[in-house]
C-alpha cells in the first residue's frame, strides 16, 4: 500500500502533508511554497495554470482565473447570489440547478476546478515522495452539507485519488494538535477562521480518542470578507478623491483585492501600512495612482462587525456541548485569519485564556489529515486513534399530525446507525410515506425536507399492526442513507441522500436561530399535534364501537353522545384551538366511550366476551420501539429500489 496523503482543500489556500516515519511532514509545492493558492487559470492558448502561477497572472487574466471555487462546490445556484456577484469570472447555471464556471466556450463544474487543484497537490506529493500517490484524506468545513461533501469526494475521484475519508477541518486540526498529548483528558475549543469559512468545534480528548462534542460556524465568514472590507474602503476613498469609480474595472479590482489582502496581512505585524498602486486607471488628465495609508485601528473599525460575528458561533458551540466557557481547557487557533490581532484579542477575552498557537494555523488541518491518512494506511508508528465527528442538525421523519420524530439527534457522533419501528395510521393501509427531514423544530414542515419516498405492498392489517423498521445510517463522511423495511413481507425501500440534500451553513444558522425564537410556539403546536393523535385514536375507538355494537345503543344515548363526537371532530381541524380545549373535549369523549363500553358490557355480561376494540397509538406511521444498531450495521438491501425525486437510489 502506498502513502495516503492528507489534503486541506482550502477556499484560499490548500496544503498537502504526509506521515513519514510517524511524523507529519508538509509537502512543499514545486514552486517552493508550503501552501498552494486554490486558484486555477486558463491561458489564451488553452494552457492551464494552478496555484502560485495562476495567482501571479490573475491581474492580467481576471476573467479566466478561478478562485474561491470552494464557495460553489455542491451548492445550488440560488444559494450563491452573494458569491457570484463577487467573483470576476462568469458563473452559469449548471446541471441540476448547481453552479458552473464558464471559461470562453467551455463550462466547468466546481468539482472539475477543485480536481485541478487536487491534481496539482497530488503531483507535488508524487515528486516529493518519488512514488505514485493514489489515496488521500481530504478535509471539509464542519458545516459542509452532504452535497458539498459528496462533491468534494467526486473532485478527488476526478483527480485520480481514492478519497479514503472526508474529515472535518477542526477535527483534523485537533488531531494535529493532540498527537503528542494523548494521555491528557481535555476539552478543546478549535477556532478555525480561514479564507472563506469559519468553524468552531468543541472537542473532547481522552484515552486516545477525539470526540467532537459540537460544532457551529458560518460558511460565509473568512479572510476574503476582511479583504472585501478594505477593498470597499479603497474604492470609496478613491472615488471621493478622484471622482472615479473603479468598481466596474475588473483589472483594477483584481489589483485592489491583492493589495487589500497584502495590507491586511501586514497589519497583523505592524500598526500602519501604505497601499500604493501606480497607474490604477487613467482619465483625460492622464494616469491615476492610488496611494493610501491604512492604520490597524482603521482596519479594525472597518472589520469590527466581522470580528464580532465570530462570537455567536462560539457561544452556540459551547452551549451545544452542554458546557460553559470555564470548562474549556485549551483554545486552538487554526486558519490564516487567526493571525489578525483583533481576532486573537476577542478569542482571548471571550475564553478568558490565551489561545494556543503551537500548531501552525496554515498547516494544522493538512497535518491532521495526514495523521488520519496514516491511520487508514496502517502506518505502524501511529497509535490507533479513533476519530469521531458529529451531525450538525437532528435527522428524522414526519409522523401523524406533521410531528417531526427525531431518529438521530443533533451532535450525535458519526458514523451512526439507528432504527426505529413505526406502524400504519389507518386500517388496511398498504403504503407508508417516509418523509425525511433535517432540523430542530418539532413540526416537520418547519425543517428542511431531504427526501420523501414510499414503502408500498404492506399487507393490509388493522392500523398499528404492521411493523416498519426505518433505519437512518450516516457514514463516516457524513452521508445519510435511509431505508424502510416491512417486517412481514421483507419489502424494502431506501434512499441515499447525496444531491440537493444538504443545508448551506446559512440555512443551518437560520434554522438554529428560528428553533430558539419559535421554541414556545412550536411547543404548543407539537402539544396540539400529539393531543390530536390521541384524540384520533379515541375517535377511531368510537367508530369501531359503533360499527360492532351500534344496535346495542338506544337512539337517546346516541343522540346524547353525537355532539361530543362532533365537537371532538371539529377540534381536529380548528386552527385556533388551545391544548386545554382539546383536552377538555377528549375527556368528554372518553366519558362517552366509558358509557358506551358499560352498555356493551351489560349486554354481553354472562355471555360471550366483548369484541375487543383496537386502541392503537396514532401516527401516520406511529413509533413503537427504538432499537440502536451497531454503528457498522448495514441495513440497505437491494430488495426494491426507486429513484426518489432528486435523490439517488442506493445501488
Ligand atoms: P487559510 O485558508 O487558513 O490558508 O487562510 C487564508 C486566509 O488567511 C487568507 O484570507 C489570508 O489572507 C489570511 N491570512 C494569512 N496570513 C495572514 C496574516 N498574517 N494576517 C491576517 N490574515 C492572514
Amino acid at each position: 500500500m502506498g502513502k495516503v496523503i492528507g489534503i486541506d482543500l482550502g477556499t484560499t489556500n490548500s496544503c498537502v502533508a504526509v506521515l513519514e516515519g510517524g511524523n507529519p511532514v508538509v509537502i512543499p509545492s514545486a514552486e517552493g511554497g508550503r501552501t498552494t493558492p486554490s486558484i486555477v487559470a486558463f491561458g489564451k492558448s488553452g494552457e492551464r495554470l494552478v496555484g502560485q502561477l495562476a495567482k501571479r497572472q490573475a491581474v492580467t487574466n481576471a476573467e479566466n482565473t478561478v478562485f474561491s471555487i470552494k464557495r460553489f462546490i455542491g451548492r445550488r445556484w440560488e444559494e450563491t447570489d452573494q458569491e457570484r456577484a463577487r467573483v470576476p469570472y462568469t458563473c452559469v447555471p449548471g446541471r441540476d440547478g448547481m453552479v458552473d464556471v464558464q471559461i470562453r466556450d467551455r463550462t466547468y463544474t466546481p468539482q472539475e476546478i477543485s480536481a485541478m487543484i487536487l491534481q496539482k497537490l497530488k503531483q507535488d506529493a508524487e515528486a516529493y515522495l518519488g512514488e505514485p500517490v493514489t489515496q488521500a484524506v481530504i478535509t471539509v468545513p464542519a458545516y459542509f452539507s452532504d452535497a458539498q461533501r459528496q462533491a468534494t469526494k467526486d473532485a478527488g475521484a476526478i483527480a485520480g485519488l481514492e478519497v479514503m475519508r472526508i474529515i472535518n477541518e477542526p477535527t483534523a486540526a485537533s488531531l494535529a494538535y493532540g498527537i503528542d498529548k494523548q494521555d491528557q483528558d481535555q476539552t478543546i475549543l478549535v477556532f478555525d477562521l480561514g479564507g472563506g469559512t469559519f468553524d468552531v468545534s468543541i472537542l473532547q480528548l481522552g484515552d486516545g480518542v477525539f470526540e467532537v462534542r459540537s460544532t457551529a460556524g458560518n460558511n460565509h465568514l473568512g479572510g476574503d470578507n476582511f479583504d472585501e472590507c478594505i477593498l470597499d474602503w479603497l474604492l470609496a476613498s478613491f472615488k471621493e478623491q478622484e471622482g472615479i469609480d473603479l468598481s466596474k474595472d475588473k483589472m483594477a479590482l483584481q489589483r485592489l483585492r491583492e493589495a487589500a489582502e497584502k495590507a491586511k496581512v501586514e497589519l497583523s505585524g505592524t500598526l500602519s501600512t501604505s497601499i500604493n498602486l501606480p497607474f490604477i486607471t487613467a482619465d483625460e488628465t492622464g494616469p491615476k495612482h492610488l496611494e493610501m495609508e491604512l492604520t490597524r485601528s482603521k482596519f479594525e473599525e472597518l472589520c469590527a462587525h466581522l470580528v464580532q460575528a465570530t462570537l455567536e458561533p462560539m457561544q452556540q458551540a459551547i452551549a451545544d456541548a452542554g458546557l460553559t466557557v470555564q470548562d474549556i481547557d485549551r483554545v486552538l487557533l487554526v486558519g490564516g485569519s487567526t493571525r489578525i490581532p483583533a481576532i486573537q484579542e476577542l478569542v482571548k477575552q471571550f475564553c478568558g485564556k490565551n489561545p494556543d498557537r503551537s500548531v501552525n494555523p496554515d498547516e494544522a488541518v493538512a497535518v491532521g489529515a495526514a495523521i488520519q491518512g496514516g491511520i487508514l494506511g496502517k502506518e505502524t508508528t501511529v497509535k490507533d486513534l479513533l476519530l469521531l465527528d458529529v451531525t450538525p442538525l437532528s435527522l428524522g421523519l414526519e409522523t401523524l399530525g406533521g410531528v417531526f420524530t427525531k431518529i438521530i439527534e443533533r451532535n450525535t457522533t458519526l458514523p451512526t446507525s439507528k432504527t426505529q419501528t413505526f406502524s400504519t395510521a389507518t386500517d388496511g393501509q398498504t403504503v407508508v410515506e417516509i418523509a425525511v427531514y433535517q432540523g430542530e423544530r418539532p413540526i416537520a414542515k418547519d425543517n428542511k425536507q431531504l427526501a420523501c419516498f414510499e414503502l408500498t405492498g404492506i399487507t393490509p392489517a388493522p392500523r398499528g399492526v404492521p411493523q416498519i423498521d426505518v433505519t437512518f445510517d450516516i457514514d463516516a463522511n457524513g452521508i445519510l442513507s435511509v431505508s424502510a423495511v416491512d417486517r412481514a413481507t421483507g419489502r424494502q425501500q431506501s434512499v441515499r441522500i447525496t444531491n440537493r440534500g444538504g443545508l448551506s451553513s446559512m440555512e443551518i444558522e437560520r434554522m438554529r436561530q428560528e428553533a430558539t425564537i419559535y421554541a414556545q410556539a412550536d411547543q404548543i403546536k407539537k402539544e396540539i399535534a400529539e393531543l390530536r393523535n390521541q384524540a384520533d385514536a379515541l375517535l377511531y375507538s368510537y367508530q369501531s364501537t359503533i360499527k360492532n355494537h351500534g344496535i346495542t345503543f338506544t337512539p337517546d344515548l346516541r343522540a346524547r353522545i353525537e355532539p361530543v363526537v362532533q365537537s371532538m371532530q371539529a377540534a381536529m381541524v380548528d386552527d385556533n384551538i388551545t391544548p386545554d380545549e382539546i383536552r377538555k373535549r377528549m375527556e368528554a369523549l372518553q366519558q362517552a366511550l366509558v358509557t358506551l363500553g358499560s352498555v356493551v358490557y351489560q349486554q354481553t355480561a354472562g355471555g360471550s366476551m366483548m369484541t375487543s376494540t383496537p386502541t392503537m397509538g396514532g401516527a401516520t406511521i406511529s413509533s413503537q420501539s427504538t432499537q440502536v444498531l451497531d454503528s457498522d450495521a448495514t441495513v440497505i438491501s437491494d430488495n426494491e429500489e426507486t429513484v426518489v425525486s432528486d435523490y439517488e437510489a442506493v445501488d
